[in-house]
């Protein structure tokens, strides 16, 4: 019932899919006309779970489809947040980078950004406060669409962590983590949270509901959010309508069992519960 949804869905969102081999450019034109109202997905988080953390497309080319987003690069050498055309790097030592233009990309999510929606945010005490803030927005403009929030201003707790660059063979992506992830705890620190909101029926490619990154005003400290509180902050809603995903034609990509159950080592390495 929910793969059947997911498909009828898909038809009316727009769907599409396309290898990303450079050679296979003849799309580009078509996506950067429609791409103000499109999620572009490299690959499935599902992928990146499993351990396939090859790059598949270069920030020059992930760039040309938004300008604001999360995601990681080769060998997860640190968590990408894209602010403003920007691809950031926050790397495993706690460092923030610009990211070069050949770095490559194995999973990512980007858009452009236009603000549909503005509201101020307030008192809110940990992650889940600001999960149920926002869910209620995006169910009053449509919980079936996509929607990257920007969440500006200063926050009293803001936990992030980032991990140490993989080495092939690459071990899955929870069993990276139990080694090499790194946390970093920032107190009273200005800065941005880019957000990515997936419908339900996104569990096969992406994780369903909330996505959090975080990019300090300075440049200097970032990562994936791991909890954070705040008492007021900006938050803009891009609500987006369109999806399209890029897939690698390379045969360890093709090799993989993409339908298999992550789902539990999706939760423990997005949230870090056991
Ligand atoms: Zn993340």
């Amino acid at each position: 019932m929910k793969r059947l949804s997911a498909i009828i869905l898909a038809a009316a969102l727009l769907l599409s899919f396309t290898a990303c081999s450079p050679q296979q450019d003849s799309k580009s034109e078509k996506t950067e006309k429609n791409s103000k109202e499109t999620i572009f997905q490299v690959a499935l988080l599902q992928s990146l779970t499993q351990g396939y953390y090859d790059g598949i497309i270069e920030v020059s080319e992930l760039k040309k489809h938004g300008d604001i987003g999360i995601g990681t690069f080769e060998g997860v050498n640190g968590e990408m947040i894209v602010l403003d055309g920007t691809v950031y790097q926050a790397l495993g030592d706690g460092s923030v980078q610009k990211a070069s233009d050949k770095e490559t990309v194995p999973f990512s999510n980007v858009t452009f950004f236009d603000s549909d929606v503005k509201e101020t945010v307030s008192g809110i005490k940990d992650i889940n406060a600001l999960k149920d803030t926002l869910d209620k927005t995006v169910e009053k403009n449509g919980k079936n669409m996509f929607c990257f929030v920007k969440i500006s201003g200063e926050f009293k707790k803001m936990n992030v962590r980032s991990e140490l660059k993989q080495e092939k063979p690459y071990k899955s992506l929870d069993k990276a983590l139990a080694t090499d992830q790194r946390e970093f705890n920032y107190d009273n620190i200005k800065g941005t949270v880019v957000a990515l909101y997936c419908p339900d029926y996104m569990d096969g490619l992406n994780t369903p509901g909330w996505h959090f990154h975080f990019i300090s005003d300075d440049k200097t400290k970032g990562g994936h959010i791991l909890e954070l509180a705040f008492d007021s902050a900006q938050a803009e809603f891009d609500i987006t309508p369109e999806f399209d995903m890029c897939l690698s034609d390379n045969k360890d990509f093709q090799k993989m069992e993409l339908a298999k159950d992550v789902s539990g080592a999706i939760n423990k390495v997005e949230t870090n519960d056991d």
